[in-house]
């Protein structure tokens, strides 16, 4: 099965997008320290801390690039590592190394990534705990810091320390405001496409309704395209109606329009114009593609039994587009065809001149 990007939600597509960039940002970061550490001879401990960030960064990007929709495991191995990896940095520099400016340097400009993943693997108030974990985690190192070192040390580290308490604070209280922003964003942008969905489609049917057949043939004129325009309109379904009741008359409706769409060849448009009329827009349609597709939608209709009503019966109009038309000019000697088809006994196709 091949990946369609369309098929993601907004949201999947959002957190996938975000944490591509991160990954990519840090691999290219991770390498390019670890080049100026070669380069300057850096320890072999810091070296072999650079090569293994070098090299998971690299195989969640390549992971992640392979496999959109292991977007949740990719984040949530992204997390696990960049935090414990943060932490793990503080705790060598400031316990083991006992050297809180380095210790501190290395430390301080990632960490916020961290919390960047425990916004993308978790929502909400989890994710709000889970950076809140990873913070909790930097006050333990720090606090045994200040427990086990020296009035000197503590004093020399007190104001780097209390400054990496304070702005993570703040990284924090940004990302759990930021998270709720963006879900409300996406509340708003998901009710957004559903208006715009309904906005094109007609509700009983299903179809697409009057406003897209009319964007539809107005793209094909502008675009200088010949279009063919047929007009399908149900005999006497007011009797269906009257007699059955206006439920029936909408099952009609439906069943119409199923019939009408598996009878049309690809390429076709189809969509509900107004009550018991439908129109098909042919583009690159001539007279003659358009009487083979009005006559299909005949003898399928006229072959086809509503359960309890029996069968309804349709009359065509087709125009084909002219140079100088208009939507509302093809849509008028449609209609005429049509009234002709009507006035001439119905059950029949019509075509404007
Ligand atoms: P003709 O053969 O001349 O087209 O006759 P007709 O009865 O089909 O035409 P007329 O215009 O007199 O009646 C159309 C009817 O379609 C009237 C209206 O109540 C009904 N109608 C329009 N929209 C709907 C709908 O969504 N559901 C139902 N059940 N009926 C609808
Ligand atoms: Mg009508
Ligand atoms: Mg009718």
């Amino acid at each position: 099965m091949t990946f369609h990007e369309d098929s993601l939600t907004l949201e999947a597509r959002f957190r996938r997008a975000t944490l591509l960039g991160i990954l990519s940002v840090s691999v290219v970061a991770a390498l390019a320290t670890l080049l100026v550490g070669i380069v300057q001879q850096w320890e072999t401990s810091d070296l072999t801390g650079l090569a293994f960030l070098s090299s998971w960064t690299t195989g969640l990007c390549l992971w992640l690039r392979s496999r959109p929709r292991h977007t949740t495991a990719v984040a949530i191995t992204y997390f696990a590592l960049s935090s414990t990896s943060s932490i793990a940095t503080l705790a060598d520099g400031l316990l083991l190394d006992r050297d809180p400016v380095f210790g501190m340097g290395s430390y301080v400009p990632w960490l916020p990534l961290a919390y960047v993943a425990a916004f993308l693997v978790f929502t909400g108030r989890k994710a709000l705990l889970a950076s809140l974990g990873v913070y909790a985690a930097t006050i333990v190192v720090c606090g045994v810091y200040v427990a086990v070192s020296s009035p000197s040390e503590r004093a020399a580290a007190l104001s780097p320390l209390v400054q990496i308490l304070l702005s993570h604070a703040t990284y924090v209280t940004l990302f759990a405001l930021l998270g709720r922003l963006h879900r409300e964003y996406l509340v708003a942008m998901r009710a957004a496409s559903l208006a715009a969905q309904d906005a094109f489609r007609d509700a009983l049917t299903e179809l697409p309704n009057r406003r897209q057949l009319a964007v539809w043939l107005s793209q094909h004129l502008s675009e200088g395209d010949r279009v063919a325009a047929l007009l399908l309109d149900l005999d006497h379904f007011k009797d269906v109606n009257d007699r059955h009741g206006h439920a029936a008359g909408d099952a009609v409706l439906r069943q119409t329009a199923d019939v009408m769409s598996v009878t049309l060849s690809y390429g076709a448009r189809l969509g509900r114009w107004g009550g018991e009329e439908f129109m098909v827009l042919l583009p690159h349609g001539d007279e003659r593609s358009a009487m083979q597709a009005a006559e299909a939608l005949r003898r399928a209709l006229a072959a086809h039994a509503h359960p309890g009503i029996g069968v309804v019966t349709a009359s065509f109009g087709i125009a084909v587009s002219r140079p100088g038309d208009t939507a509302e000019s093809l849509f008028a000697r449609a209609d005429e065809a049509l009234y002709e088809a009507k006035r001439a006994g119905r059950g029949r196709v019509g075509v404007g001149h």
